[in-house]
């Protein structure tokens, strides 16, 4: 009886994409904030609207680690430091936190104040 001959036909690994999605509008369920929720690159990403960061705050972003996203027509684009560097990407919006309550006005370099009491 002759061995038995597996023919291994595997077939070429498929492409892995980093999906970005068109944003839905909606509010926070905890803390009725708008959002723009989505996927960037493979990343869940609710952004927002209301809050469009001047200098200051995307520094304190930038220390704090809040992650930053530009919106545009094709969906969220997440903003690592190469991007961060690139003068087209002039809106940024941060990543949404429910501790996290921003100044109402845009423009000022106030920071935001960081509440730890859990909203819901
Ligand atoms: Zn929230």
């Amino acid at each position: 009886m002759s061995p038995v001959k597996r023919s291994i036909r595997r077939s070429p690994p498929r492409p892995v994409y980093f999906e970005t999605t068109v944003p839905v509008v909606r509010q926070c369920p905890l803390c009725a904030v708008w959002l723009a929720a989505g996927v960037a690159e493979g990343i869940k990403a609710e952004i927002e609207l209301g809050v469009p960061l001047d200098f200051g705050q995307r520094l304190w972003c930038v220390v704090n680690r809040i992650e930053m996203y530009a919106l545009r027509r094709s969906g969220l684009i997440q903003m690592d430091p190469r991007r961060l560097t690139d003068p087209r990407f002039t809106t940024l919006f941060p990543q949404h936190w429910c501790s996290i309550r921003w100044q109402p006005i845009a423009g000022t370099a106030a920071s935001p104040t960081w509440s730890e009491e859990i909203p819901f």
